[in-house]
């Protein structure tokens, strides 16, 4: 069964081929908001363009189409340093920067060490924090300490996509082709060499209902609160050429209800203390995306990035739509379907 998912992942992307053919440009930079040290600050990120993740490339999660934006064959050293000298010509010594490769940052085959120390080193001399993401095969004791000797006064954040805590729903929702030993082995590596870690968990995988991922996040969260420092949700999206994709045009997946976000968000405040939770919505309040109803999508989004930013689940208090009695009823029949149920007003 997990052959015939990873099989099935493989040949959604067979005819793929990349959109864009210049290796020479980033994906995307841009400034936005950040918190570091409890302040809001601005932030840096940068997309690279890579060969592509590693496990994409073999067949890939059910709901990534990160290999979308990735050149799918390899991109050399100067062609990688070339688009970070690009990009770092809009950097205005932002406190932190978020680096992204659609792939895993600390993988030799997609960025190798001298242009990622070189990388690094460079944006050290102004950043006070950056932030990158691994799989975490790739977290190696040696890479971190080489990291960290770059200047042991900033933080380095890895990024880790654990996405559940629950090994069955990774290997058979997701696809992930991580244990959670793997991640608590390179939490623990991160941890032994200062650096801090960033869990991101998945709301609304393909094949669970609305309530199971509520339940599932907030038990993820039970699960990793020792080992991590920054909890980021990311809802679902539906990205081309994705299972979820697949699943979603057969009308049998539904993006994640906005209440559905907030009851995870309210509920793991409750159970955490010093970890900083996060959620970015991609695609939020479109059909795509993780949404409510047109009336209120902007509202709740807007309370979901301010609790990101301010952790005050306060903001959640005044929140109302006719819409979240459709959503309490779901929770009551979805158990009686499979799946999930379908957003028939969009
Ligand atoms: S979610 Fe991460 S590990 Fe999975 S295919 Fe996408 S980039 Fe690779
Ligand atoms: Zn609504």
């Amino acid at each position: 069964m997990i052959n015939e998912l990873a099989e099935f992942c493989r040949d959604l992307k067979s005819d793929f081929t990349p959109k864009i053919t210049d290796a020479k440009k980033p994906v995307r930079f841009w400034s936005e908001k950040d918190v570091y040290n409890g302040n809001i600050v601005d932030a840096f990120v940068i997309i690279f363009r890579t060969h592509g993740c590693s496990w994409a490339l073999k067949s890939g999660c059910t709901m990534c189409g990160y290999f979308n934006d990735s050149m799918w064959k390899k991109v050399s050293d100067e062609d990688i340093f070339f688009q970070f000298e690009k990009a770092i010509k809009q950097y205005n010594n932002e406190k932190t920067v978020k680096i992204f490769t659609s792939g895993s940052f600390l993988d030799d085959s997609e960025v190798k060490p001298k242009v990622r120390m070189k990388i690094l080193s460079r944006l050290s001399e102004s950043a006070e924090k950056i932030s990158f993401e691994s799989r975490p095969e790739y977290v190696t004791n040696q890479k971190l300490k080489e990291i960290k000797n770059i200047d042991k006064s900033k933080d380095f954040e890895i990024g880790i996509g654990l996405e559940t805590a629950n090994d069955t729903v990774r290997n058979y929702a997701i696809n992930k082709g991580i244990t959670f030993n793997d991640y608590k082995k390179a939490a623990e590596i991160i941890k032994k060499n200062n650096c801090k870690l960033k869990t991101y968990v998945l709301i609304k995988p393909p094949f669970l209902t609305e309530k199971e991922t509520i339940k599932d996040c907030i038990e993820t969260v039970d699960k990793i609160k020792k080992h991590t420092d920054t909890i980021s949700f990311n809802p679902a999206n539906v990205q081309r050429k994705t299972l979820v994709e697949f699943l979603w045009k057969k009308n049998q997946y539904r993006p994640a209800w906005l209440w559905s976000v907030i009851e995870i968000l309210n509920k793991s405040k409750k159970n955490t203390d010093k970890i900083r939770l996060q959620c970015n919505i991609a695609g939020g309040g479109n059909i795509r995306g993780a949404h409510n109803c047109k009336e209120c999508d902007p509202n709740v989004l807007r309370a979901i990035e301010s609790f990101s930013l301010h952790q005050d689940p306060k903001i959640f208090k005044d929140l109302d739509c006719e819409c979240k009695e459709k959503w309490l009823d779901q929770l009551d029949i979805e158990d009686l379907g499979f799946g999930s149920i379908i957003d028939l007003s969009r």
